[in-house]
């Protein structure tokens, strides 16, 4: 079995690494915050107190972080993986972030000498627990082939999306395209509503027709419709509506770079901004519902 680098251990990373450690690797992992390398511990992770530490020997190092500046930071960094790292070690990163650090990633690494891909994942917690991750992947054929068999202990398909960058590109067009699907879907529940349509009855409708989507059948935003709603359930995530806030904006950076304009993907940034102004980014994501109706069944009355 393989030693693996993994930095970044927060809520993916930790349920990620324990599934590769099922997997026979030995796992080397690192995290700016102590109690997370202390927790993945628990979980059979090798602890180390440094970047350089994680990377030392690896076969291959993961990096599971927030945000583009952590990726570079953590990747481009004096202390970073590139300066530490043997060029014989292929790096992936699994964090999901704008596609220009992507780029630059892919562009830097290429240049000290290093294989690299972009790996960004769907599939939330509750994917990375089971090891039902979606992967999808921007770089070189043979390096992608190469990481393969690491990766699918923790995944459930693994999508080879193009070259460099192209992972981040599909899982931030996805999201965006969500996102505006489930905005016309809270609409369309408050308005049927108003109409005086029993909810139950206009989704068995829609569901069949063509106002159906994937946010409808799965994401309902009335409770007592569909099973897998949030909505049952308080509102609490799910899909968080923090990170959905962040992979619209992701989508509109990489829009205004790639100079095109995505008016309906501005819209439900907006209408995703007011429930962060709010203190509401810890719900589920279909609460945007209540821009529309500020009393829709089901929402809490505090955060
Ligand atoms: P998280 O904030 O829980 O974890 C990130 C970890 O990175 C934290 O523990 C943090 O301390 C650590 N970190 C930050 N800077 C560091 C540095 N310089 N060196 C070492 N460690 C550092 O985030 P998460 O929920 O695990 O998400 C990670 C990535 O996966 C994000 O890009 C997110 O958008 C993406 N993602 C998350 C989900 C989800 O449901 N949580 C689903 C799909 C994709």
């Amino acid at each position: 079995m393989s030693t693996i680098g993994w930095i970044g251990l927060g809520n993916m990373g930790r349920p990620m690494t324990a599934n590769l450690v099922k997997a026979g690797h030995t796992v080397n992992g690192f995290d700016v915050v102590p109690d997370a390398v202390t927790a993945a511990a628990a979980d059979g992770v090798t602890p180390v107190g440094s970047i350089a530490e994680a990377v030392a020997g690896a076969d291959i190092v993961f990096t599971m972080l927030p945000k583009g500046e952590h990726a570079r930071a953590v990747y481009l960094g004096d202390d970073g993986v590139l300066a530490n790292a043997d060029t014989s070690t292929l790096l992936v990163d699994s964090s999901t972030i704008d596609f220009d650090s992507a780029r630059e990633l892919h562009k830097d690494a290429a240049e000290a000498g290093f294989r690299f891909i972009d790996g960004p994942v769907s599939g939330g917690v509750t994917g990375a627990q089971a090891g039902t991750l979606t992967f999808m992947l921007g770089g070189d054929d043979a390096d992608v082939e190469t990481a393969r068999p690491f990766i699918e202990p923790m995944a459930g398909n693994i999508f080879h999306a193009g070259g460099e960058a192209a992972g981040q590109a599909a899982k931030i067009v996805n999201n965006m395209m969500l996102a505006i699907s489930l905005e016309g879907v809270v609409e369309g529940a408050v308005l049927a509503q108003r109409f005086g349509l029993d909810p139950k009855a206009f989704y068995d409708i829609a569901k069949v027709s063509s106002g159906d989507s994937w946010p409808l059948r799965t994401w309902y935003p009335v409770p007592g419709v569909t099973e897998t709603a949030a909505s049952n359930n308080d509102f609490k995530p799910g899909f968080a509506t923090a990170l959905m806030h962040k992979d619209v904006g992701l989508a509109l950076a990489g829009a205004e770079s790639q100079g095109v304009d995505l008016p309906a993907a501005s819209l439900v940034y907006a209408q995703l901004q007011k429930l962060v102004d709010e203190g509401l980014e810890g719900l589920d994501t279909t609460a945007i519902i209540k821009n529309i109706d500020p009393a829709a069944p089901g929402l809490p009355t505090k955060p």
